[in-house]
């Protein structure tokens, strides 16, 4: 069979050369660093953990703790190395982050049919080829990558406004409308009076924001403002932006509010919805905190905080199909990140697939994907198929999962429903 090249040894481009090597391909892995490097890495190790060093959750009663085990049963080098270099972390997995890249650069490199090229790639090459580079993608690369995918398909800034459970919204408080009742009625509006409006603002302008990386600042002020900054501009700035009450009267007592916050569907199951307009720098706790002072979202599940920073991902709804293959070039793969997943372990767990799938395309063996059940599948399923309009990356979650055919109020049983049901799922996958 021909080689493949992957391009990126983070930890989506890791596991991918990892998996390809395991089916029996040959795999030239290019990695710029330590020729090159990027603003957040230190090390010349594989699979830096540029931030922080959890992998999030451990067991099965949380979707990150599940693709985990999914992973564990895929024979992934990210996870298995991640187990052999766990510090205690109470729920979560936590690792040593020198000894657990270190671990991985050793495996893959010494595998017998990985070759590694420290260089900066800067044209998509010829030939079956996996594309993991990061949402820090070097220029000369993102730019190929853009011209490559058409100028819609590459962000460079990710600003993204909070994600909820539906399930956790007070749905007594909330009401469904559009603006005016154009079209069919699509939001969850969350009404605030003159009180409510003000003791909110406050808290948003009071709020304790996460720190800038250096590099951030400058793209910072570029990018779309952040609500806790809109808020800091006037006492009514809000009213007329993302809070504007106008044709958004209550059904139930035909006034107009004061102020509202709208929530909109965020996939296409409706399990998820995020606060339109709400893109913010504030830190996670404290966008809880405050987040929850919404009328209706007392009990708020968030299952992805907002964020505003450095990113390159694509508009994969439009450009990518379920196996990470491009739908321009069905030899050039993308993985990690800049596919719009979000999280070391997505990002590891996206490499997984587009490099087992490149690895049956050498050796011309049909494509493989997850169903969407498994945690692995439901993200695939989910980068190609929500809107392409507000497409934003996201984590792991049990409500990119199908819904139970009977619903469970139990959150604990719930969770284990799914969790059992996404473990049976992967198998009976056979490939
Ligand atoms: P990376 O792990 O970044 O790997 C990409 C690799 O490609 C790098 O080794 C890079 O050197 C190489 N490369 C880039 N361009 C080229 C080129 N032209 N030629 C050859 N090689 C190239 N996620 C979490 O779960 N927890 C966190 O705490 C967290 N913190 C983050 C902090 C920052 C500042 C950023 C930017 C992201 C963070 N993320 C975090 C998100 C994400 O999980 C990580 O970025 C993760 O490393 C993404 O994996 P990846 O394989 O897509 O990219």
């Amino acid at each position: 069979s021909q080689s493949v090249n992957v391009i990126g040894a983070g930890l989506a481009g890791s596991e991918a050369a990892w998996q390809i090597a395991q089916a029996g391909v040959a795999v030239n892995l290019y990695e710029m660093r330590p020729v090159k490097s990027t603003e957040a890495h230190h090390t010349e190790n594989f699979a830096e953990l540029v931030c922080s060093n959890s992998l999030r959750g451990n067991s099965l009663a949380n979707a990150v703790g599940v693709l985990k085990e999914e992973m564990r049963r895929l024979n992934s080098v990210v996870i298995t190395s991640a187990d052999e270099t766990a510090v205690p972390a109470g729920g979560a997995l936590a690792v040593d982050r020198d000894i657990f890249s270190a671990l991985i650069t050793k495996k893959v490199k010494e595998h017998p049919l990985v070759t590694v090229i420290h260089e900066e790639v800067t044209e998509i090459p010829e030939g079956i080829t996996v594309i993991a580079s990061g949402p820090l993608t070097s220029s000369a690369l993102a730019q190929a990558i853009q011209d490559f995918n058409g100028s819609e398909g590459f962000y460079f800034y990710d600003a993204a406004a909070p994600i909820i459970e539906k399930s956790s919204i007070d749905m007594n408080k909330v009401y469904l409308k559009s603006r005016y009742d154009k079209g069919e009625a699509a939001y969850l509006n969350c009404p605030m009076n003159k009180e409510e409006f003000e003791a909110f603002r406050d808290a948003l302008i009071t709020a304790e924001v996460a720190p800038l990386k250096e590099f951030e600042k400058e793209k910072y002020f570029e990018g779309c403002m952040p609500i806790e900054v809109m808020a800091a501009r006037g006492p009514k700035t809000m009213l007329f932006g993302p809070m504007k009450p106008v044709g958004l009267e209550d059904p139930k007592t035909d006034k107009r509010p004061y102020a509202v916050i709208q929530l909109r569907q965020d996939n296409a199951a409706a399990s998820l919805y995020n606060i339109v307009g709400f893109q913010t720098h504030l830190k996670w706790g404290e966008q809880k905190r405050v987040f929850q002072m919404i009328p209706g979202l007392e009990n708020a599940e968030f299952v992805r905080y907002g964020v505003m920073h450095r990113n390159s991902f694509m508009n994969s709804p439009e450009l990518l199909e379920q196996t990470y293959a491009s739908k321009k070039r069905s030899d050039v793969f993308f993985a990690g990140q800049m596919t719009g997943v979000e999280g070391y372990v997505e990002s590891a767990a996206s490499g997984l697939v587009a490099g087992l799938n490149a690895a049956k395309l050498a050796k011309a063996e049909d494509p493989v994907i997850f169903p969407q059940e498994t945690v692995i599948g439901s993200m695939a399923y989910y980068i190609t198929h929500a809107a392409g309009k507000h497409f934003q990356p996201m984590n792991a979650n049990f409500g990119l999962l199908p819904e139970l055919p009977e619903r469970i109020k139990d959150k604990k049983l719930r969770y284990e429903t799914l969790a059992n049901r996404a473990l049976t799922a992967l198998a009976d996958t056979s490939f």
